[in-house]
């Protein structure tokens, strides 16, 4: 079995009927970008800068951080990364910002929330995104994004900071996409919407199923509700397919359930074009979905939204994938 994986290293990722995906992976610091590529990563999908933040006495500087993702782009070389801005609050936290206790902590001040109301802490961030963009191909998503208008808000502090690294003499690529994180249920039903306004979309299904199913992803009492094959998960994910599509999007998912042997053919007939996962995952899915007809997958499509459970979903998968 390693040896089939091993021939698809350094092939790009087909299904039977040679329809074609993005199989990327998700990192935390430059140093995991050699398992990306030894694992036949073909991008990041999800570079989480959160570890720079942590385990420290203090924000990390504007150059510390460019020379993070600077050491990311150049290792993978044109490849795209798709960096995600801070995420911190739920359930990491930074002894060193003094963040509020909540009763809430996963419903609360965290992440894009936190970063637009301490633009001290966001510009810099973005400020060394924009000067590491000359070194790759560099994508940009802001979390947790719940309504367009943080969209927007954040979009324009970004612009705001690529004005005055150009007006201060620096370069700063003009090719730089600019997307959301799925992970909000009134994201997910506009995407309608944010497909007019974002560049690309990526589902982030670790929280997004926690948030539709108001289940708490560390909650040992409700992990029974914790349901990815869920019709209402399943109907979600579809709808911001559809939507980004019909806009001439892209959509990844950069959740857990991307490497999952039995949501990849789901996936797959929902249209998703992009898989990001842990590098390790990166062959086996590959694998599996060059043995998978895309055109019969999306023939199950309306039948997968229509049914009643995540159990029925989970026989039907098993039964058509056998
Ligand atoms: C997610 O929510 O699916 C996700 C990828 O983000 P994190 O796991 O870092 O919350
Ligand atoms: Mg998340």
């Amino acid at each position: 079995q390693k040896e089939e994986w091993a021939k698809l290293k350094n092939e790009p990722t087909f299904s039977a009927d040679g329809e074609q995906v993005e199989l990327a992976a998700n990192i935390g610091t430059p140093e995991d970008v050699t398992g990306v590529l030894d694992n036949g990563g073909e991008g990041i999908g999800l570079y989480r800068t959160e570890f720079l933040y942590m385990g420290k006495t203090e924000l990390p500087t504007e150059d510390e951080q460019y020379d993070a993702y600077k050491a990311v782009l150049e290792q993978m070389d044109e490849k795209p990364v798709v960096v995600r801005t801070l995420d911190i609050g739920g359930d990491k936290e930074l002894s060193y910002l003094d963040l509020p206790k909540e009763l809430n902590p996963f419903l609360g001040f965290r992440a894009i929330r936190f970063c637009l109301e301490n633009e001290n802490v966001f510009r810099p961030q973005l400020r060394a995104l924009l000067r590491a963009s000359v070194h790759g191909n560099l994508k940009i998503m802001f979390p947790m994004i719940a309504t367009l208008e943080e969209f927007r808000q954040a979009k324009a502090i970004l612009m705001d900071e690529k004005e005055n690294l150009k007006r201060e003499g620096n370069k700063v690529s003009d090719d730089i996409e600019v997307g959301i994180m799925v992970e909000i249920p009134s994201t997910a039903v506009i995407a309608k919407q944010f497909a007019k306004e974002v560049d690309f979309f990526s589902i982030g299904t670790n929280d997004l199923i926690q948030y539709t199913m108001a289940a708490d992803r560390m909650n040992e009492k409700v992990s029974y509700l914790y349901q990815p094959y869920h019709p209402a998960i399943l109907n979600l994910i579809s709808n911001v397919i559809e939507e980004a599509h019909r806009e001439g999007k892209w959509v990844g998912m950069c959740g857990e359930m991307a490497g999952d042997p039995i949501a990849i053919p789901i996936l797959l007939g929902l249209g998703l074009d992009e898989f990001s996962m842990s590098a390790s995952s990166v062959l086996p899915a590959r694998t599996q979905i060059s043995g998978l007809s895309k055109e019969k997958l999306v023939s199950y499509k309306e039948k997968l939204l229509s049914m009643e459970t995540a159990e029925e979903v989970e026989e039907f998968v098993k039964e058509k994938t056998e």
